[in-house]
């Protein structure tokens, strides 16, 4: 069903470990990539022939059902974006640049991804607004008091990942937003990671923004998704200028186009926004349920088999994760053990994972990264588990 893992890495079984990083793809997201290029392919919203009014009713039905995988209460709010990254730099150009200025604040965290710290310390530079950073314990969670300290009448934006890249903890996000709305502030979830391992309902969670990545998803690469609450989303000024995002354009002034067409300048990555439904249909068909009780079984399995490495150390250990498990090896540069780990055939990331500030908290340069899908196994862990024994071996 995923073809790229079924093949040997330097003459070995390939263990798949980096889907933090990203997931890979069933057949089905594949086939309808080709599919979309062999039979409908052609500019959406424009044509009156038939291949375009095709390609445009699929590419909708992509927006329905990204609605409804989130429970957003309108279609019109799901803005197809590049990835995470750009949804974050979005908010941060349009809502950001008019209704945040000097004096405000923002309030991030220590394990934000640069995605989430960047956009904001761009936005504050320009601005004059302050960046607070809500601080973590050792084991990786929020300190909530802190949160607490920092939440004030001048905090305009709470921006927070959702479930952290390089811990795996899962922030008491509910609790963060009802916080946050009681003094005013909206909140911005960074998705990226939760919404592959958990159940997202946007009005359930009540957040005022939602970012996230098609190919954490099972889904395809350069394709992200925006939701925003609609009167946000309404005052907000447009992103980018272009073809799509107008209603009539006039060398005497023009007007912009409805969302979510107002947000989504150009032509936009249709193939890809098209083969998203499979991916989708993918996690609905297996259920978000037995995802996460198998991807948790996972985790849990990993972190008491490997505890038992002479040499093994965690780094993040929250008591709510996702199946994230991030480690280092006696005192080996992480990347060494990546290497030997890829010589067995084991695919992991290593180094700091785009979350420099975390690792300073804890006096790191970075850690190697094992993080499960729903196709992994326990068989997988066990290959794991032995070639980290061998290597921690090694250094005692
Ligand atoms: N936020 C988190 C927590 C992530 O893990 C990532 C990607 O690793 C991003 C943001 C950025 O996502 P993308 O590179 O798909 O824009």
């Amino acid at each position: 069903m995923f073809p790229v893992l079924h093949q040997e890495v330097n003459g070995k079984p390939l263990v798949y470990f980096d889907n933090a990083a990203t997931s890979q793809k069933p057949i089905q997201v594949l086939e309808a990539l080709s599919r979309y290029y062999r039979e409908d392919n052609s500019n959406i919203h424009r044509g009156a022939h038939t291949l375009a009014s095709r390609a445009t009713a699929d590419y909708e039905k992509t927006r329905e059902m990204t609605r409804d995988f989130i429970n957003a209460p309108d279609e019109t709010q799901i803005i197809f974006t590049k990835g995470t990254t750009e949804g974050i730099n979005l908010v941060a150009s349009t809502y950001g640049r008019k209704f945040i200025g000097e004096g405000d604040e923002i309030l991030i965290t220590t394990m934000e991804h640069h995605s989430n710290i960047v956009p904001w310390q761009m936005l504050c530079e320009e601005t004059g607004a302050s960046l607070k950073i809500i601080p973590i314990n050792d084991a990786g969670e929020l300190l909530m008091d802190e949160f607490d300290r920092l939440l004030t009448e001048k905090t305009k934006l709470v921006s927070i990942v959702h479930a952290s890249n390089a811990l795996g903890t899962i922030n008491p996000v509910k609790t963060i937003i009802e916080k946050a709305h009681q003094k005013g502030a909206k909140v911005l979830l960074d998705g990226a990671q939760s919404t592959a391992h958990l159940e997202i309902d946007v009005q359930q969670l009540d957040c005022d923004f939602l970012a996230f990545s098609a190919h954490k998803l099972y889904g395809p690469t350069g394709l992200g998704i925006l939701y925003g609450k609609r009167d946000l989303l309404e005052a907000m000024p447009p992103y980018q200028g272009g073809g799509e995002m107008i209603k009539e354009v006039d060398f005497a002034g023009t007007t912009y186009n409805e969302i979510p067409f107002k947000f989504e300048a150009g032509t936009p990555n249709i193939a890809d926004v098209i083969a998203f439904q499979k991916a989708l249909e993918f996690i609905n068909e297996t259920g978000k349920e037995n995802i996460q009780k198998h991807e948790a079984g996972l985790l849990e399995y990993a972190s008491r088999k490997m505890a038992d490495i002479n040499g093994f150390i965690p780094v993040g250990t929250a008591a709510e994760k996702v199946s994230v498990l991030s480690f280092l090896i006696n005192n080996m540069h992480p990347f060494d053990v990546g290497m030997m780990l890829d010589a067995a055939g084991i695919a992991v990331r290593t180094g700091h994972h785009c979350a420099q500030p975390l690792m300073k908290r804890y006096g790191i340069e970075g850690t190697v990264r094992a993080s499960f899908a729903v196709y992994n196994t326990k068989e997988e862990i066990d290959r794991l588990y032995d070639s980290l024994k061998r290597i921690a071996k090694r250094r005692n």
